[in-house]
């Protein structure tokens, strides 16, 4: 296994899309299999050393940089196996932690299958997505990564490496596991104490549930309780054609009528995707887009699938939907084939990647949410964000996952003034949202940078009842320290 300390290697491990700034680390090892990365963390007390884990960098939290740690790169364990059919409705794909999301669709989709989770940037790692619990625009109909993980092999930060297939492993009535490691012995821990949002995507702290699955405690923990080396995935058949389409409005309460529509199936549509470009989004995207359309207050993307035989009766559904919330049909962009739904896709796509690449020439940072209410009320998450960041005078976009309830508000600050007063007001958006039902981070999880808030969410006793966890599987705290619970919590 490589080990590396020059500084030109060990700079690409310092960052990810978050702007956090002066990460530092000893050196880089970069195994080449799960058992190395097993012994890593069986002698990591007797070497003295802590790891983070990095993935691709993609994430936005922090998560992948190291304050001293030394760092366990996971790109050389990147294979993929074949695809195993198991049934006509389902088929399994094993690949290692360190794949590419995009290696693993195309793999799937080449064997005419598909693997729904699609967290919009596919140039991140499988393991990643996993311990994330990514979720994308599709996951309105096919949900979270967790639905699509059948089976994993996770290095515990002791040195064992244990095999996790979904089924086998069942908290008991006492919400307790017990398991016997070669290596650790007998660990036994209950599963935190504490009550879930009931929003349909949920990314914040330890997954609890009476009776859960294991599997399911490992998936979305951002890589504090273990290394993902391997995963089974569960792929879909693909579906025969997929219709996309992005639909203009004048008005924003049009829109939201639209998206409350559309959710409620009115007329027969059965969107698999309904994302929200506010009229400032379109405006940043109005750069590299001039032909978007003039006096638009803001678009929905929608995707549907159908089959040939459907396809123009699921086309007419929505046109008629169009119509009858205001949306001018004749200026729609609309995809009926690869090519064309690759091209929404990407404008999709374009949007956070054109506000980082503006960040990256800007001095303050941008303030960003990740928040999230249940479903019904995804027209109050835009109307908060909305009014107060009207009232502050911010410059600011809303776009994102709003089938789910799910905005992503990013304040962009002028000056250092407008940033405090920016954070000022995340903290208010956090306790509001909380109040209303919902969660703290709906997708990209905690990292580094949202661990105060996860505070705000479920209280000392709350992180309490996860350090319980974490301490359980790395009573020598080895793995991921500083990640979703704050390092104070474990003094
Ligand atoms: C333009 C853009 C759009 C995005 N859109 C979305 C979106 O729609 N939905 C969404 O969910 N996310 C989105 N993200 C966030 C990001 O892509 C995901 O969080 C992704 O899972 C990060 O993958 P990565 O390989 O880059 O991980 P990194 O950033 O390198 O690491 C992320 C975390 O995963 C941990 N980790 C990495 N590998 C492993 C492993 N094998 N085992 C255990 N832990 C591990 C790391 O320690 C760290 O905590 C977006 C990011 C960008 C830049």
């Amino acid at each position: 296994m490589n080990f590396k300390t020059e500084p030109a290697t060990i700079a690409a491990f310092l960052e990810d899309t978050s702007n956090l700034k002066n990460g530092w680390t000893p050196g880089v090892f970069f195994p080449e299999t799960p058992e190395e990365v097993a012994a890593l963390l069986r002698d990591a007390v007797a070497d003295g050393r802590r790891y983070t884990i990095a993935g691709n960098g993609t994430g936005t939290t922090g998560a992948r940089i190291p304050f001293g740690d030394h760092v366990i790169a996971m790109q050389k364990l990147d294979r993929i196996g074949e695809v195993e059919v198991a049934g006509d409705e389902r088929a399994l794909l094993r690949v290692q932690g360190g794949a590419l999301l995009q290696d693993v669709q195309a793999k799937a989709s080449a064997a005419g299958w598909f693997y729904p989770p699609d967290p919009t940037e596919k140039t991140c790692f499988i393991g990643s997505t996993i311990s994330n619990n990514s979720t994308g625009s599709r996951s309105l109909k096919y949900g979270p990564t967790r639905n699509h993980v059948q089976a994993l092999k996770i290095a515990l930060p002791q040195g064992d490496l244990l095999d996790i297939e979904r089924g086998e492993r069942f908290a008991d009535a006492d919400g307790r596991f017990t398991l016997d490691l070669p290596l650790a012995g007998r660990v036994t821990f209950r599963l935190p104490d504490y009550a879930m949002p009931t929003t349909s995507k949920h990314n914040a702290g330890y997954w609890s549930t009476p009776g859960m699955d294991l599997i399911d405690l490992c998936i979305g923990s951002e890589g504090t309780l273990g290394v993902i080396v391997e995963a089974t995935l569960l792929l879909h058949p693909a579906p025969e054609r997929v219709i996309a389409c992005i639909a203009w409005f004048r008005s924003e309460e049009e829109l939201l009528d639209f998206v409350g529509k559309a959710r409620a199936e009115s007329g027969g549509v059965s969107p698999r995707a309904l994302e929200l470009f506010d009229r400032r989004a379109l405006e940043f995207l109005r750069q590299r887009y001039p032909e978007i359309p003039a006096k638009t207050s803001g678009a929905i993307y929608f995707e549907e699938e159908s089959t040939a035989d459907g396809e123009d009766g699921c086309l007419e559904a929505w046109l008629d939907l169009m119509e009858r919330c205001g949306s001018p049909v004749e200026k729609s962009w609309a995809a009926l084939d690869s090519v064309g739904l690759q091209k929404l896709r990407d404008f999709r796509h374009k949007l956070p990647v054109l506000v980082n690449e503006w960040l990256s020439r800007q001095s303050e940072s941008k303030v960003s949410t990740d928040m999230a209410l249940p479903d019904e009320r995804f027209a109050d998450l835009f109307r908060l964000y909305r009014d107060a960041c009207d009232r502050e005078g911010f410059t600011y976009i809303i776009f994102g996952h709003i089938g789910n309830a799910h905005l992503h508000l990013n304040i962009l600050p002028r000056n250092h003034e407008e940033f405090v007063r920016a954070k000022a007001l995340y903290r208010k958006f956090v306790a509001e949202v909380l109040a209303m039902g919902g969660t703290l981070s709906a997708e990209h999880g905690i990292g580094k940078l949202k661990s105060e808030y996860l505070v705000q969410m479920y209280g000392r006793e709350g992180i309490m009842e996860m350090v319980r966890v974490k301490k359980a599987l790395d009573p020598y705290l080895v793995l991921n320290v500083g990640n979703m619970i704050p390092k104070e919590y474990y003094e």
